[in-house]
């Protein structure tokens, strides 16, 4: 079963790699708004949820996140982290930077230790005011699951243009300062095979990892419940192999 987040803001939830993670979501919370569909989405296909597409009003995400915080304050127990992900892409918000901006500064005042994290799809790169949000927080961390357009578009299921070549330009104006995240999968979709592990597949996206130098590479593979139910998890002895190539070439690779 995939599942939804049920409020602006979420958790906190505890992982290893993160520390205490509170979660800020910009999306519908009774639906998912989001330009892909991947096969992998643990929020389940769009169409699974035709409720309003809306986005989260800017001082309601305030308002919350001041009174979480402080009364996590109150409680002694501080998120490690404030993470931007949710039901659906955040930076499809059009407010997103000035949310980041908020959440910044709610962060300095309330927390100073934390970190923000923002996961997206980088779809909405080519807006300025989003790369100018993104260069602000701690962790801008960006999707891209394949070098090839083909194996985007069976794993992503872009909902409008969207090209390789394009993202890796926009993508390249970080200047190295984002951190790419990679989910590897094998199966099959639509009587396709789908397999972004080959080794053709592996270095086409090596050379891209090579060119855009991101601070961190982040590899990981199938945890949760997907909508497409006939995909495989790549195992964590492979994708360190995996994580071993980036590293040979001087990027820093985490494997979750
Ligand atoms: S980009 Fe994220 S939220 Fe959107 S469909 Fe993919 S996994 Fe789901």
């Amino acid at each position: 079963m995939t599942s939804l987040y049920d409020n602006i803001i979420f958790g906190p939830v505890r992982s290893r790699r993160l520390g205490l993670s509170l979660g800020v979501n910009l999306l519908p919370i009774e639906s998912k708004l989001c330009n892909f569909d991947c096969i992998y989405c643990e929020c389940g296909w769009n169409a699974d949820h035709p409720g309003a597409k809306r986005f989260n009003n800017r001082n309601d995400v305030k308002t919350m996140l001041r009174q979480t915080l402080s009364q996590m304050a109150a409680e002694g127990a501080l998120p490690d982290v404030i993470t931007f992900a949710g039901n659906g892409e955040p930076t499809m918000h059009p407010d997103f930077e000035a949310i980041i901006d908020d959440t910044i500064a709610l962060r300095d005042e309330l927390c100073p230790a934390a970190k923000v994290s923002v996961l997206s799809n980088a779809t909405q790169i080519h807006r300025e005011d989003v790369r100018r949000a993104l260069m602000r927080v701690d962790n801008n961390i960006l999707k891209l699951d394949s070098a090839f357009d083909a194996t985007v578009q069976l794993i992503n299921k872009p909902q409008g243009d969207y090209s390789v070549a394009r993202t890796v330009e926009l993508l390249s104006l970080f200047g190295g300062n984002f951190i790419m995240q990679t989910m590897f999968l094998r199966g099959e979709y639509l009587g396709q095979r789908v397999d972004n592990t080959t080794p053709e597949q592996i270095s086409a996206w090596l050379e891209i990892v090579k060119r855009l130098s991101p601070k961190q590479v982040m590899v990981y593979s199938l945890d949760r419940d997907t909508p497409c139910q006939t995909l495989e998890k790549v195992g964590k002895e492979e994708l360190q192999k995996i994580a071993d190539m980036v590293q040979a070439i001087g990027i820093a690779c985490s494997v979750a």
